[in-house]
């Protein structure tokens, strides 16, 4: 009898995806920008991705869920974009809101965020039962690499003698 195709990849998808993020944080560093990156997936394709470019815009609404997600809905050619959005920092509650009127069905997040997390640290927007769209949560995905790489931009900015305020 023939062997059946495993019904399941064999890969961990979620990690994955959350390298993708990274990438896409780290451009954000390499533009002077708090490194944050996000991707859109759905049926196993990016659909659009994103990096804080608040500094590089002079966008205060320029996080990387938001550019990420504007770029999904483009692909989509729809506001509704019910797919799994990673993010390498828990979102803030801009963010969180954004992802609950796009109707993202999954939010998949690395490291916590301390001053602004409006997932679980602070609020908990994405799955507050009094709004009309709830969300799967992951959090802690790579969560060790996406805070290093904050933490590093951090340690430079302040050896440079800068000072930016975090997301
Ligand atoms: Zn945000």
């Amino acid at each position: 009898m023939a062997a059946l195709a495993p019904s399941m990849p064999p890969t961990n998808h979620d990690e994955t995806y959350m390298r993708a993020a990274l990438d896409e944080a780290r451009r954000a560093a390499d533009a002077a920008d708090v490194p944050v990156g996000a991707v859109v997936v759905a049926d196993g394709a990016i659909l659009g991705t994103g990096r804080n470019r608040r500094e590089a815009a002079g966008d205060p609404t320029a996080h990387a869920e938001i550019e990420a997600l504007r770029a999904a809905a483009r692909a989509i050619g729809h506001w509704r974009v019910e797919a799994t959005l990673y993010v390498t920092q828990e979102p803030c509650p801009m963010c969180a809101g954004a992802l609950v009127n796009a109707r993202v069905r999954r939010l998949v997040y690395g490291c916590p965020n301390p001053k602004a997390g409006a997932v679980a640290t602070l609020y908990r927007i994405p799955t507050d039962a009094r709004l009309n769209h709830r969300l799967e949560v992951v959090g802690g995905v790579l969560a060790d690499e996406c805070a290093a790489l904050l933490t590093k931009f951090f340690e430079d900015l302040r050896r440079g003698g800068r000072a930016v305020e975090c997301t």
